[in-house]
């Protein structure tokens, strides 16, 4: 038995949740005592290959079929290699790509499916924690089958680290073209935006505490001194101040920055979900009650409008 993961990769770059799926992938192993194995999909599979050799990993399977996504190969490729290792846990990324193969895999396997999981735990058998209500409960759901499939949320677990020589073996997928229902033409980011606040190593974030649209000038120059990209909570999105690219939450996006900087923000669950993963918190907030200081790494309790100016001063040179 084993545990496979199922890397992630768009327009030629892994995708940080594959790295933390390994982490899963590893805890897991270590539990069951299985081995862990990953396979990654298409595209530039060596270079990928060899990016996925991490600690705990024994072997990194590569399936050299197609450039990008496609649904009904990675179908194809999850569940004959799951076929041939015999997984007791198949782990894919709670994405939108993950979410669109993860039910078809987990049928075809005829496993139970867990999806949107943010805690595991294998004790005498699997529990998966998931939460519900927008994010104020939690609820574990304990697995009663040997084997299961689920898909993880991303920015739950740190990226696996530590280069480890895992073997890196091509892994032969035997295609029913019949079966390919689906040609990927072209990719085309929702919104057209050309923000990807995922792949921002520093976020400057910004709440309703920035009062007016207009003085969202303040923010984006506090972004440009710390060559930082701005995301938002909710209500900006609702407003129309910013576009839904840069919404950062449980109903936007998931971001696992080094260093996120909430300006305004106070830290309400649904928002909270989508940046709990950042390395170092740093709010601003007038309200010293405000919950986003439960999370922070480093809280500066004082009017936005005196401490970013002072901040743009410090680091705009
Ligand atoms: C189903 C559902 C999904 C949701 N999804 C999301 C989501 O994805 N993302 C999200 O963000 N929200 C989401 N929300 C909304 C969420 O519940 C909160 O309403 C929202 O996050 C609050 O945004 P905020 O912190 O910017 O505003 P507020 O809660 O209004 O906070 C503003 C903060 O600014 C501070 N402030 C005011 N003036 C200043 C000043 N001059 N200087 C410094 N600080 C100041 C205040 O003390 C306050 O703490 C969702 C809600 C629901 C019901």
């Amino acid at each position: 038995m084993t545990v496979l993961t199922v890397a992630e990769h768009r327009r030629g770059e892994l995708r940080p949740v594959s790295l933390e799926l390994l982490s899963v992938g590893r805890l897991l192993a270590e539990e069951t005592g299985d081995e862990h194995h990953t396979v990654v999909i298409g595209g530039d599979v060596e270079t990928f290959g060899r990016k996925l050799d991490r600690e705990g990993v024994e072997t990194v399977y590569t399936v050299d079929e197609g450039e990008e996504f496609n649904h009904d190969v990675y179908v194809q490729a999850v569940t004959q290699l799951a076929e041939a290792l015999d997984p007791s846990l198949v782990v894919m990324p709670n994405t939108v790509n993950g979410l669109d193969y993860a039910p078809a895999v987990a049928s075809d396997l005829g496993l139970p499916l867990v999806t949107d999981v943010v805690d595991v735990d294998y004790g005498e058998r699997l529990t998966a924690t998931r939460e519900l209500y927008g994010s104020k409960t939690e609820t574990t759901i304990d697995v009663h089958a040997e084997a299961a499939a689920l898909t993880v949320r991303p920015g739950e677990w740190p990226a696996a680290e530590g280069v480890n020589g895992s073997s890196v073996e091509p892994f032969e997928v035997d295609v029913d073209e019949s079966a390919v229902r689906s040609t990927v033409t072209g990719f085309e980011e929702v919104g057209g935006g050309d923000v990807d606040i995922t792949d921002a190593d520093v976020l400057v974030s910004v709440g309703r505490g920035i009062g007016e649209e207009e003085n969202l000038d303040l923010v984006f120059d506090l972004a440009e001194a710390l060559d930082a990209t701005v995301s938002a909570s909710r209500p900006l999105i609702d407003n129309g101040w910013l576009e839904k690219d840069r919404q950062v939450g449980q109903s936007g996006k998931v971001v696992t920055p080094d260093v996120y900087i909430a300006v305004g923000i106070s830290g309400a669950v649904q928002h909270v979900a989508g940046m709990k993963g950042a390395d170092t918190i740093v709010a601003i907030n007038t309200d010293p009650n405000a919950p986003i200081f439960d999370i922070a790494d480093y809280g500066i309790v004082d009017d936005l409008f005196d401490v970013v100016p002072a901040l743009i001063e410090e680091f705009g040179g």
